[in-house]
């Protein structure tokens, strides 16, 4: 079963420490959701697993298999089947969905799949996600809206079925429709117990459709306090001030 550990990260941007010992375990079968205030470092702990080059990791650990992740490549991660949405640029000028998945699977697999059967596995999966055919060949989010972005993250998941799934909702745009579509998709893949999902939010809305296994309170760089979905409703009641507090920021 795939196993992603991230075991006491420190993270710097800008000569600045974000992350102060970060330690979390990720298993496939599990949904676990990071929520805390703006500005705690949630995106500084996806980059950081993303690989994003602004990101220093100055001490602790990221291990996908035991394998060390720190090591890999940004498309090294991706073939050892990791998925983080925001590796992936807002906007594509003149690249089709169709191309964009297509090099996004050549990328984690390692090689191009057959047009063909490429082309099969595509119109299924965008059929599950009731989209029409003709958004295989728009550009990539060029005018998306903030389903159709939501649409194109989760068909992602679909052809690329990783093994973990960081998904950084950002919370702006994110409408009823948006939140359906990652909750339906989510819900999916855990369901089907191969892969393990790292939902990260700032907002408690989502959790109406997706009850994740474990919910992670983060505040200034670190995990301040975890628990069940009840911890989740116990935030929506409370909000985060206790914990901004807590963390003394
Ligand atoms: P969150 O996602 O929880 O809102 P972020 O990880 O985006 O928090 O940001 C955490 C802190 O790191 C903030 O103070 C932010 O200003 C800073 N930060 C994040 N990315 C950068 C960057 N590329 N350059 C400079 N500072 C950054
Ligand atoms: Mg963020
Ligand atoms: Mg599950």
């Amino acid at each position: 079963m795939a196993t992603l550990e991230i075991r006491d990260l420190h993270v710097t941007v800008a000569d600045k420490e974000i992350l102060k010992g970060v330690n979390l375990t990720v298993r496939a079968g599990e949904t676990h959701a990071i929520m805390g205030p703006n500005g705690s470092g949630k995106s500084t702990l996806a980059y950081a697993v993303a690989g994003h080059p602004k990101y220093t990791v100055t001490s602790g650990s990221i291990t996908l298999d035991g394998e060390d992740v720190l090591e890999m490549t940004v498309d090294e991660r991706a073939r050892a089947g990791l998925f983080l949405a925001m590796q992936y640029p807002v906007e594509v000028p003149g690249v089709s969905v169709a191309n964009f998945l297509r090099t996004a699977v050549t990328a984690a697999k390692g090689e191009a799949p057959k047009l063909r059967i490429f082309s099969k596995d595509l119109k299924e999966s965008m059929a599950q996600l009731q989209m029409d055919p003709s958004f295989a060949q728009r550009n990539v989010n060029e005018g998306f809206s903030g389903g159709e972005k939501k649409r194109h993250e989760i068909l992602q998941l679909e052809l690329l079925k990783p093994k973990i799934a960081v998904l950084d909702e950002t919370d702006s745009g994110l409408d009823v429709d948006a939140l359906k579509v990652v909750s339906e998709g989510v819900n999916r893949f855990s369901a089907a117990g191969e892969t393990g999902v790292l939902l990260i939010t700032h907002y408690t809305r989502i959790l109406r459709y997706v009850k994740p296994d474990f919910v992670h309170v983060f505040a200034d760089g670190r995990i301040v306090e975890a628990g069940g979905p009840e911890l989740a409703d116990k935030l929506e009641a409370e909000g985060y001030e206790k914990y901004v507090g807590k963390a003394g920021v």
